[in-house]
C-alpha cells in the first residue's frame, strides 16, 4: 500500500485559522494585537519572498508587522540599533532577523542582540539552552512544524527509535532534541556518518535535512516508516526547474507508511509556527 501523504498545506491552514480566531479574541478584549519586526539585508530574491510570504501570513492572522529593508552593505552598528529598537518597541513581540546575513555581518552577534523573550525564532543561545535543557521558551518554527505534522498521523513517538539527517541549529538539532523529549531514541547523522543508509534503515521515523536533492533512496527506508522531508531542492528539468525534496519522492512513496511531499509539507508549516510564536509572545507580554 502507497505511504499516506502528510498534507502540510492543509495542516498550516487549520492552524493558521485557529491562530487568526485568537486574535480576534485577544483584540476583542481590549488587548494590543501581537507584532512581529522584521530585519531584512541585502537583495537575495528568496530572503524577500520569504520575508514577503511571512508578513502577508501575519495580515491574514490579523498579526501587526512591520520590516526594516536595509542595503547589503549595511553596517553591523545599523542592523544592532534596530533589533534595539525593536527590543524597546512595545508593540512588537517577535522579531525575526531574516538568515543568511550579508558575508560582512557577524550573525552570532546580531541573534545575540535579539531580546530572548522575543525571540520567535528560537536561535538565541539562552532559548537553545531551554530547550536542550527541557524547559522550551521559543522552539524554532521548522523543527516545531515538523513535531505537529507527525502529531497529524497520531504516530506515537514514545520509545520509537527516530533519525535525523543534518545537524544544523536551524532544522536538526532543534528536531532532534523536541523528538528526544517526546521519548523518542534519537540518532543525528551528518556528512560523516559512516553507514547513512544504514543509519536510516534502522529509523521508524526518519527527518531528512540535508539540502541535496532526492538523496534519499526508496532502499534506505524501513517498511511503514514515518518520514518527514524538510528539504527544499531546485532541480532543472528541460527549459523549467521545479522543487524536490531530499527524499526520492516516489520511491519512498512505495516504503514508508507517512511521507510529507515537497512542496506542500514541511514549507507551509514553518510560517505557521512563527505565527503561533508571536501570538505565545504577545500573550506572554500582556499577562
Ligand atoms: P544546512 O546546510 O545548514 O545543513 C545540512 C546538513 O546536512 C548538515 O548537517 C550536513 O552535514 C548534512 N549533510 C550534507 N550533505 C550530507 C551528506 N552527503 N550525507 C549526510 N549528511 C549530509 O541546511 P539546513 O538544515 O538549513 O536545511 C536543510 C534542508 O532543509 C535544505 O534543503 C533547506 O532548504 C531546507 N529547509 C526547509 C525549510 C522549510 O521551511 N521547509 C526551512 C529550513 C530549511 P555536516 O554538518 O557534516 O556538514
Amino acid at each position: 500500500m502507497p505511504a499516506k501523504l502528510i498534507d502540510g498545506k492543509a495542516v498550516a491552514q487549520q492552524i493558521r485559522e485557529g491562530i487568526k480566531a485568537e486574535v480576534e479574541q485577544l483584540v476583542a478584549s481590549g488587548k494590543e494585537p501581537p507584532g512581529l519586526g522584521v530585519v531584512l539585508v541585502g537583495d537575495d530574491p528568496a530572503s524577500r519572498t520569504y520575508v514577503s510570504m511571512k508578513e502577508k501570513a501575519c495580515r491574514a492572522a490579523g498579526i501587526y508587522s512591520e520590516e526594516h529593508a536595509l542595503p547589503a552593505d549595511s553596517s553591523q552598528e545599523k542592523v544592532l540599533g534596530i533589533i534595539e529598537e525593536y527590543n524597546r518597541n512595545p508593540k512588537i513581540h517577535g522579531i525575526l532577523v531574516q538568515l543568511p546575513l550579508p558575508d560582512h555581518l557577524d550573525s552570532e552577534q546580531v541573534l545575540l542582540a535579539v531580546r530572548p523573550d522575543k525571540d520567535v525564532d528560537g536561535f538565541h543561545p539562552e532559548n537553545v539552552g531551554r530547550l536542550w535543557e527541557g524547559h522550551p521558551r521559543f522552539v524554532p518554527c521548522t523543527p516545531l512544524g515538523i513535531l505537529e505534522l507527525i502529531h497529524s498521523t497520531g504516530v506515537p513517538l514514545k520509545g520509537k527509535r527516530a533519525v535525523v539527517v543534518g545537524r544544523s541549529n536551524i532544522v536538526g538539532k532543534p528536531t532532534a532534541a523536541l523528538l528526544m523529549a517526546e521519548h523518542a531514541t534519537i540518532t543525528i547523522c551528518h556528512s560523516r556518518t559512516a553507514d547513512l543508509p544504514g543509519e536510516c534503515r534502522s529509523a521508524d521515523v526518519l527527518v531528512a535535512a540535508i539540502g541535496r536533492a532526492r538523496m534519499i533512496q526508496g532502499d534506505w527506508i524501513k517498511p511503514g516508516a514515518l518520514v518527514i522531508d524538510v528539504g527544499i531542492n531546485r532541480i532543472a528539468e528541460g527549459e523549467k526547474s521545479r522543487l524536490v525534496g531530499d527524499v526520492d519522492f516516489e520511491a519512498a512513496r512505495e516504503v514508508a507508511g507517512y511521507l510529507t511531499p515537497v512542496p506542500g509539507g514541511v514549507g507551509p508549516m514553518t510560517i505557521a509556527m512563527l505565527l503561533r510564536n508571536t501570538l505565545t509572545s504577545a500573550r506572554r507580554a500582556q499577562r
